[in-house]
């Protein structure tokens, strides 16, 4: 597995960083934001690291279709299905990325505002 050892997520994923995590397999690991932006917040990742959606392939499609469907189980879990919930993927400056090892936000649990700021 490909890992960059500055990286924040590649730390969680080792458990150099602590953090709460609510999923994991071979590939996937899912855990609360440390800063949640709405009542459920959940950020979940591949364990390769790919820095940005820019860099995804053909070959590593279908590993971000499955954070698709790690979110919608988890939303299911927590219970935000029903009402409602916003996966989000940050790319590069414009959209305020900040950890370079893509990520799914699932955000829930209270009225998301659309459109985004
Ligand atoms: P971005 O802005 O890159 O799309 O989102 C990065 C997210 O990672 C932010 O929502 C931020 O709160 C979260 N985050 C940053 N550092 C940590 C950390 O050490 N632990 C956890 N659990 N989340 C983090
Ligand atoms: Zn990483």
């Amino acid at each position: 597995m490909k890992e960059d050892r500055q990286c924040i997520f590649c730390k969680i994923i080792a458990r150099e960083i602590g953090s709460t995590i609510l999923y994991e397999d071979n590939d996937i690991i899912a855990f609360n934001d440390i800063a949640p932006k709405a009542p459920v917040h959940v950020i979940i990742i591949p364990k390769q690291h790919i820095e940005r959606i820019n860099d995804i392939t053909a070959e590593t499609a279908l590993l971000v279709g499955r954070l698709i469907l790690v979110a919608k189980t988890l939303a299911e879990k927590l219970e935000i299905a029903e009402s409602g919930y916003r996966l989000v993927f940050n790319c590069n400056q414009n959209a305020g990325q900040a950890v370079f090892h893509i990520h799914l936000h699932l955000l829930g649990g209270r009225l998301l505002h659309w459109p985004p700021g």
